[in-house]
C-alpha cells in the first residue's frame, strides 16, 4: 500500500471560537491584518465578533470587502497589491469558499511574484506563504481545511485550481454559530457541495484508507442533517453536524482528489454563472447513476453511510436506491435544473469539452468522452 495524505490547517471547532480570531492571530505574530471577507458576510452581520476580537488583541487591521463568488483573478490581484502596501503579516478569511479562497490567492502573491496565473497546478507555488486564518461561514467548500484555493482565470474563462502545501490555510476557526444565519437556498446548496465533495472522494481513482473513513462519515452527517439544516437554520445540532460533515469531506477529497461532477460544474459556473453548489447538486445524481456502473459496491457504501435500507440488496440495487435517494433529497432542497436556470443547451458542446480537461475528471472512476457529458447534461436539463 502507497499513499499521500495530509491536512494543511490546525482546526479549532466549536461554538464561539471565532471570537479567539485576535489571540489566534497575535500567536501567530501578527502585528497587521489583512481581512478579507464579502459584503454578503457583512450584511449578515459576522464581521463585527472578529473585527472586535482583533481589534480588542491590539491588532492594525485592514478590511477587503470586494470578494466576489466564483472569485476572478482580477480581484485577487487588486486585493494583493492592497495586502502589501499594508505590509500585512497574518491574512484573515471570513465567508464561504470564494472568500477563503480568494484570501488564499492573495496570500500566495505576497511572497510569490505575480500573476496569480502561473499557479493553476499542484505545487508551483514555490514560496512559503504567511499565516492564514479561515473562519467558515458556509458548510461547504471545506477551504478552510483544503490546499486548494480556486479562482477564475477571466482571460482562459477557466477555473484555476491552485493546489499545494504554501496554499491552505494555517489555522480554521470552525464556528457553527457562524453557520446559522445562512439563508436556506445557500445552506441547501453548499451542503450538496459537501456531499458531492464526500461522495466524489469516496469513489475517486485516488481515495485511500484514510480518505474513506473521513468520506463515509462525511456522507452519513450531510445527508442526516442537510434537509433540517435547510428548513430549522436555528437547530444548532444540524448546523454543527452540517459544519463538522463538510470539514471531514474536506479532508477526504483534499488528498483523495473529485470527480467528473466538479469537472462538470466549474465550467457551469465559468460560462454561465452557476453558484458552485448549485452547479454540483444538478450533476450530482446523474453521475453516480454513471459511475454506478464502475463502482457498485463502492455506491452501496454510499448508500448504507447514509442509512438507506439496502444491507440486503445487490451493489446494483443499491447504485439505484442511492441515486434516487439524492434526487429526492435535491427535490426537497428545491435544487433547480438546467433549464430553471435558463443555461442554453447550444452551450452544452463548450461544457463538455471543457469538463474533460478537468483535473478531476483524470480522477474519476469511470472513463469518460465528451458523449458521456453531454447525456449527463442532457438529463440535468
Ligand atoms: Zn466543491
Amino acid at each position: 500500500m502507497e499513499f499521500m495524505f495530509g491536512i494543511p490547517s490546525f482546526v479549532q471547532f466549536g461554538c464561539g471560537v471565532a471570537k479567539q480570531t485576535g489571540e489566534v492571530a497575535k500567536q501567530l505574530g501578527a502585528k497587521k491584518v489583512f481581512f478579507v471577507y464579502d459584503k454578503g458576510v457583512k450584511a449578515a452581520g459576522l464581521t463585527d465578533v472578529v473585527l472586535s476580537s482583533l481589534k480588542e488583541a491590539g491588532l492594525e487591521v485592514m478590511e477587503y470587502d470586494e470578494v466576489l463568488p466564483n472569485p476572478p483573478d482580477t480581484i485577487v490581484e487588486e486585493a494583493a497589491q492592497k495586502a502589501k502596501a499594508f505590509q500585512a503579516d497574518v491574512m484573515v478569511a471570513l465567508g464561504g469558499g470564494s472568500s477563503i479562497d480568494c484570501a488564499k490567492a492573495i496570500n500566495i502573491l505576497q511572497t510569490n511574484p505575480s500573476p496569480i496565473n502561473q499557479y493553476d497546478g499542484l505545487n508551483l507555488v514555490k514560496n512559503p506563504t504567511k499565516p492564514l486564518i479561515a473562519i467558515p461561514t458556509t458548510s461547504g467548500t471545506a477551504s478552510e481545511v483544503t490546499a486548494f484555493s480556486i479562482v477564475t482565470d477571466t482571460t482562459k474563462k477557466k477555473k484555476m485550481v491552485i493546489g499545494g502545501q504554501f496554499v491552505g490555510a494555517t489555522m480554521a476557526l470552525a464556528d457553527p454559530e457562524m453557520t446559522m444565519g445562512m439563508p436556506p437556498a445557500i445552506t441547501a446548496s453548499t451542503g450538496m457541495d459537501a456531499l458531492t465533495h464526500a461522495i466524489e472522494a469516496y469513489v475517486s481513482k485516488g481515495a485511500m484508507v484514510p480518505t474513506d473513513l473521513f468520506a463515509l462519515k462525511a456522507i452519513e452527517l450531510i445527508y442526516k442533517n442537510l434537509e433540517k439544516a435547510t428548513k430549522t437554520g436555528q437547530d444548532l445540532e444540524a448546523r454543527t453536524n452540517m459544519l463538522l460533515g463538510s470539514m471531514l469531506a474536506g479532508y477526504a477529497f483534499n488528498s483523495a482528489v473529485l470527480g467528473l461532477v466538479h469537472s462538470i460544474a466549474h465550467p457551469l459556473s465559468v460560462h454561465c454563472g452557476l453558484p458552485h453548489g448549485v452547479a454540483n447538486a444538478i450533476g450530482l445524481p446523474f453521475v453516480m447513476e454513471f459511475n454506478g456502473v464502475a463502482v457498485p459496491e463502492k455506491t452501496k457504501d454510499i448508500a448504507l453511510a447514509m442509512g438507506l435500507d439496502v444491507a440486503d440488496k445487490s451493489a446494483e440495487e443499491a447504485v439505484t436506491v442511492a441515486v434516487e435517494a439524492v434526487k429526492s433529497l435535491s427535490k426537497k432542497l428545491e435544487i433547480p435544473k438546467l433549464h430553471d436556470l435558463d443555461v442554453p443547451k447550444d452551450l452544452f458542446d463548450r461544457l463538455a469539452e471543457d469538463a474533460l480537461k478537468e483535473i478531476s475528471t483524470m480522477f474519476n472512476p469511470r472513463d469518460v468522452t465528451k458523449e458521456d457529458v453531454l447525456q449527463i447534461l442532457e438529463k440535468a436539463y
